[in-house]
């Protein structure tokens, strides 16, 4: 779904082309658990796939949470979207429905820590999981194998903002027949649409940058519609019907939504929607104030390294270029010294100390500690965290004043 428009004409009026009920402009909430018929056999018809379209048990999706998906479909320029509960319900419903024993994914390794997690939990359904350096093609290519079906990797990975080899890696899967998703949480649609690298998935947690008011949690998986379903083997004959394009979503809609029950909430679908018709206007703030930020910090004499793409000292600098519209919200960096990182962290005034991200507010957080504290001291050399990280999520505050509460909390670092 292509639009001539810009991004955030299409964003605001997208409830309207999905039909105005009372004139009003939002689409409604809808709490219905259960949807009526008129006659027996439309309800018949429903579970007999003869009726399309229909509403019939909230747990499959509501007429909010299909305007919110209708959103995101012409956001990331796709075919279809499914909405999940949480980031982690989409990312789950995509391997979790795609994937079977004895398959095969490659991964990049420098990815978010539940979905690293995730990848264990595949091991113990046999299903064979290969982390790899995803900046470079030619570690991607090396690891597949016969049972490979899909590669996943994100956009710009979270804390450490590497960023993988977007084109390489779509033209290989292409080449190869494989399945290439792309979380693209962190920079959203408006900064990079990985359709446009050959993504046949794309899934974010839209709890981050397009709700971006830290008051709803969701997740969405978008088909970009460039895969060719009717090749995959892991699709059910039940499912192999109609437009080979929407086969892959009917079964994650199916088996993620249907069965294992990770819905999205008509009230957090709601807020999402909301979120997202200012999606534009806070990328284009935060990564203006990000890149200040990264270069005050870069020029500072506490600090050992600063990882944001939008420096020319990033090591994929000009793939950001190339690709993104601006480098978003997201940096990490590392103190001299690394003893420092806890007090100087409690020395901010307005920074948020939280976990999360895509904040109106600030939010700050030690990495090694928290979020990765879990994965262990190896796979956090693996992956290139040092114990002296911070992750700063940037907000909305005025930058001048981001920096002086840095500068004063860096003075005794
Ligand atoms: N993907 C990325 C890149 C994330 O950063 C996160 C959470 O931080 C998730 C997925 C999971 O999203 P959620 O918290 O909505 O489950």
């Amino acid at each position: 779904m292509t639009s001539h428009r810009g991004f955030t004409t299409d964003v605001v009026h997208s409830d309207k082309a999905f039909g105005s009920e009372d004139g009003s402009v939002h689409k409604a909430i809808h709490t219905s658990t259960q949807y009526g018929f008129d006659k027996v056999e439309d309800l018949i018809g429903v579970f007999q796939g003869t009726k399309k379209g229909a509403y019939v048990y909230s747990r499959q999706g509501t007429p909010t949470t299909a305007a919110l998906e209708a959103k995101l479909t012409q956001m990331e320029a796709g075919v279809g979207t499914v909405s999940f509960a949480s980031g982690m319900a989409a990312i789950c419903g995509v391997f979790l429905t795609l994937l079977r024993a004895g398959d095969h994914l490659v991964a990049s390794r420098a990815v978010f820590g539940n979905t690293n997690s995730i990848f264990g939990t595949l091991g113990d359904l046999g299903i064979g999981v290969s982390r790899v350096d995803a900046s470079e093609v030619e570690h991607v290519a090396a690891a597949i194998t016969p049972a490979t079906r899909m590669v996943f990797v994100e956009t710009l990975s979270n804390p450490g903002t590497q960023i993988a080899d977007l084109e390489g890696i779509g033209r290989l899967c292409r080449e190869r027949g494989l399945l290439f998703v792309v979380d693209n949480t962190i920079l959203s649609p408006y900064l990079f649409r990985p359709g446009s690298t050959g993504a046949g998935l794309v899934v974010h947690s839209l709890t981050k940058s397009i709700c971006g008011h830290g008051n709803a949690l969701g997740g969405a998986v978008v088909d970009t519609g460039l895969f060719d379903w009717s090749a995959y083997p892991n699709i059910s004959e039940v499912y192999r019907k109609g437009d080979t394009r929407q086969w892959g979503l009917t079964q994650i809609r199916k088996k993620g939504l249907r069965d294992m029950g990770g819905t999205l909430s008509a009230q957090h679908a709601h807020a999402i929607s909301v979120g997202a018709e200012t999606l534009a206007l806070r990328m284009r703030q935060t990564s203006a104030a990000t890149l200040e930020i990264a270069r005050y910090l870069e020029a500072h004499p506490a600090i050992a390294k600063v990882y944001y793409p939008g420096l020319s000292s990033h090591p994929q600098h000009e793939r950001a270029q190339k690709h993104f519209l601006a480098a978003g919200w997201l940096l990490s960096f590392e103190l001299k010294n690394a003893d420092a990182c806890l007090a100087f962290i409690d020395r901010l005034q307005l920074a948020v100390k939280a976990t999360g991200l895509g904040d109106t507010r600030t939010l700050v957080i030690p990495v090694a500690h928290t979020i990765f504290w879990e994965a262990g001291a190896a796979v956090r050399a693996q992956m290139g965290i040092s114990d002296g990280m911070v992750r700063l999520s940037v907000g909305l505050e005025e930058t001048a004043d981001l920096i002086a509460d840095l500068r004063q909390a860096l003075e005794r670092a």
